[in-house]
């Protein structure tokens, strides 16, 4: 049983990790092929990047390992198969609640790592990316990745979600998570600025967390960063890159560590 248990955490870590390189590879060529020169003298960051990302894949895949045995040997977890076993109309909401509880964990736990402590303990790690790029997405100290490896476990044992409903929960983050890093927005105008985009996170508005620190602590949505006096709104990528290389000293940033209380 140990060594199925194992098997299985490390089965997990290795699709973490892979997908991870696949994605943020993929992303970081069409970023190649969109703006050459982008990443030009990042080099030794996205070292950086890829290191900690992986190291953090371990720390995603072992729970999620160790879940997905207890799925399928326990018969753990509220993960369905049949999709009429509930409403059609739940594979949706499910899919938004997955979104919506996480995005909620995520910026009340990304505001309290911006206090200087716990700025300093974890969270300079992932905004030692200045600019971010392709690479940066799963880019933290093990403390935070921590935070963010327990919140898909836990939410599969309390809300029940089809596992296709979980996949597509799994690949917006991955996707969102690589591209709002990447440097440039891949989604249309229109839609960024339109009503829409009012309300959901694009590499826009992560952009400018980057570029501020002190606004837009929001994973997925923008709700909790409209609704807490939070959102300083979309930024600007070539005035953002030019900001972030000329203000900001190297490490530690001191005049960054400060924060919304
Ligand atoms: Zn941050
Ligand atoms: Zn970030």
């Amino acid at each position: 049983m140990t060594a199925a248990i194992l098997l299985s955490a490390l089965a997990m870590t290795l699709i973490v990790g892979v997908r991870y390189l696949a994605v943020s590879g993929g992303f970081a060529l069409a970023t190649r092929l969109r703006s050459p020169g982008l990443y030009t003298g990042l080099d030794a960051q996205m070292r950086r990047e890829i290191a900690w990302s992986l190291a953090s894949a371990a720390i995603y895949g072992i729970p999620a390992g160790i879940f997905a045995w207890g799925w399928q040997e326990r018969g753990w977890t509220q993960i369905y198969t049949d999709v009429g076993a509930y409403p059609l109309w739940w594979l949706p909401a499910s899919i938004l609640a997955y979104l919506f509880v996480h995005d909620t964990w995520f910026y009340w736990t990304h505001r309290l790592m911006h206090r200087p402590r716990w700025f300093r303990l974890a969270h300079a790690v992932h905004h030692a990316s200045r600019p971010p790029t392709a690479w940066a997405a799963m880019s933290f100290h093990p403390v935070e990745a921590v935070t963010g490896a327990l919140v898909i476990p836990l939410l599969v044992f309390l809300i029940p979600i089809h596992v296709g409903g979980l996949l597509a929960v799994l690949t917006i983050m991955t996707v969102m998570g690589v591209t709002n890093h990447m440097g440039w927005e891949m989604f249309p105008r229109a839609l960024v600025d339109g009503p829409l985009g009012r309300w959901l996170i694009t590499a826009s508005h992560h952009q400018r967390h980057h570029d501020r620190y002190k606004s837009n602590f929001g994973l997925y949505f923008r709700f909790w960063d409209r609704l807490c006096g939070t959102d300083g709104g979309l930024g600007d990528f070539d005035t953002g890159k030019r900001n972030l290389l000329t203000s900001c000293p190297k490490q530690p940033p001191r005049h960054c560590d400060v924060t919304v209380a």
